[in-house]
């Protein structure tokens, strides 16, 4: 992919590196016994959640970002004291042979291996039973593990993908919205699930943001993109492919060039583009970015609506309103108001979809919470049979009348005449 050093060091070395702090610093934390509110029945006992591991899990990891989007899950599944099969991604080989040899030396083999395995063998190794699987990867793929899942019932986490949003309001200063957009479609060649997959702004807007996303391409990466050091490479020949057949879509107004042998594609941006074309259709993940004019705020958001539930809605405005006015009225996995891809960065919110954009969520404690099982416990004590024979039979609507003031869990500011 020629990842730019840059992009390897944020992407992949310092999120993996916040993770793995965030987890050593809380651990000790997190795994504590969670005591619990009790009822009266119960105030002598000791309740609690216990954090218990599931048992063996499976980490299936996709190509885009292959040594993060591996690693930050096996943080957390080792911390929650899991046993764990990795299954990185076979098109990016490199990577994937580095986790198949390097990764089983730090590793206890007792507990961990790494599966180097294509399509085929993937479809083999779902049809053991394992105690929980956590897949990232395409929407398509995803509805095959949690097929394969549910044979067995195992529980599941699908990171997925989508056609993230982004609304750009008219009162914005344009040239720092072209630049945070630009970074997050750009970055990794665009080959990123939460890069902004298309933008909606009016036809005034769309003029303006031109202009600016031109400067902003040029200032990141000089006059000729393919000559620069910091911008990425399609994975592979199918996806280059792919890519090409995106770009008749609406016009071209930047970029366009494509360069097979290199498998280069220029830093692109489609305007006017209708819902129908091609770039619609589908998730793009490669660099570039249809633009599609709506009349106004309501229109971008019933846009959004009407589609599946993306993975991130991005808003720009300079009017914190309309920011909170586009996060209250869609749905998303995540949100992030005046920037793009940043929200990742945060160990303390939950990253993941909803939807076709994915089950579950990790990142920080998150992860942690994800492959625990949270095991609820009541230990009581041997005594005090005359307390507990209020609830064995024969029933009378007395023992009743007790029974039910001391389980019951009370309404709080109810009035007391209701
Ligand atoms: P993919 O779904 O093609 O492959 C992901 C993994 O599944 C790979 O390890 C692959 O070997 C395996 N796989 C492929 N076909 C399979 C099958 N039929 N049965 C079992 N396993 C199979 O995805 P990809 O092309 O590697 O990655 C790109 C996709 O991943 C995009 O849709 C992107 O949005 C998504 N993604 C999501 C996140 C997230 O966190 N939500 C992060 C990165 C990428």
């Amino acid at each position: 992919m020629r990842k730019p050093f840059f992009e390897c060091e944020f992407s992949e070395i310092l999120l993996c590196k916040n993770e793995l702090h965030e987890t050593l610093n809380n651990l000790s934390h997190w795994m504590k016994d969670e005591h619990v509110d009790k009822s009266l029945v119960t105030r002598l006992d000791l309740a609690f959640i216990r954090k218990d591991p599931y048992g063996v899990v499976l980490i299936i990891g996709p190509w885009n970002c292959p040594i993060h989007l591996l690693l930050v899950p096996l943080i957390g599944a080792i911390a929650a004291g899991n046993c764990v099969i990795i299954k990185p991604s076979e098109i990016t080989k490199n990577s994937e042979r580095l986790m198949a040899e390097g990764l089983p030396s730090y590793l206890d083999k007792d507990c961990s291996a790494v599966v180097a395995a294509g399509v085929e063998e993937t479809t083999r190794l779902l049809e053991n039973k394992f105690d929980y699987i956590f897949f990232t990867g395409s929407s398509a793929v995803g509805r095959i593990v949690m097929t394969a899942a549910a044979k067995q019932l195992t529980p599941v986490t699908l990171e997925l993908g989508g056609k993230n949003p982004c609304y750009v309001s008219d009162s914005c200063d344009v040239q720092n919205v072209a630049r945070r957009v630009a970074w997050g479609r750009f970055f990794n060649a665009g080959q990123i699930c939460i890069a902004p997959n298309y933008v909606l702004c009016s036809a005034e807007m769309q003029e303006k943001l031109l202009p600016a996303l031109h400067k902003a391409i040029t200032e990141f990466y000089g006059p000729n993109p393919q000559e620069s050091p910091d911008f990425g490479r399609i994975v592979g020949d199918r996806q280059f492919q792919r890519l090409q057949t995106l770009l008749r879509s609406g016009r071209v107004a930047i970029g366009g060039q494509t360069d097979e042998k290199d498998r280069y594609i220029a830093p692109t941006v489609l305007a006017d583009v209708l819902p129908s074309d091609p770039a619609m259709q589908e998730e793009i993940f490669g660099p570039i970015l249809p633009i599609v004019v709506v009349a106004n705020m309501d229109e971008a958001i019933d846009f959004i609506n009407s589609r599946e539930r993306p993975l991130v809605v991005y808003a720009f405005s300079s009017d914190d309103k309309v920011v909170n006015q586009v996060l209250e009225r869609t749905s998303s996995g995540g949100f992030c108001g005046n920037d793009t891809l940043m929200h990742v960065t945060l160990t303390s919110l939950p990253f993941g979809g909803i939807g076709n954009s994915g089950l579950g969520m990790h990142h920080g404690k998150f992860t942690f919470d994800t492959f625990t099982h949270h095991r609820g416990c009541l230990h009581r004590g041997m005594g005090r049979e005359a307390l507990h024979a209020l609830r064995y039979p024969p029933y009378s609507q007395q023992k009743l009348g007790i029974v039910r003031v001391a389980s019951e869990v009370k309404r709080k500011d109810a009035c007391t005449l209701l």
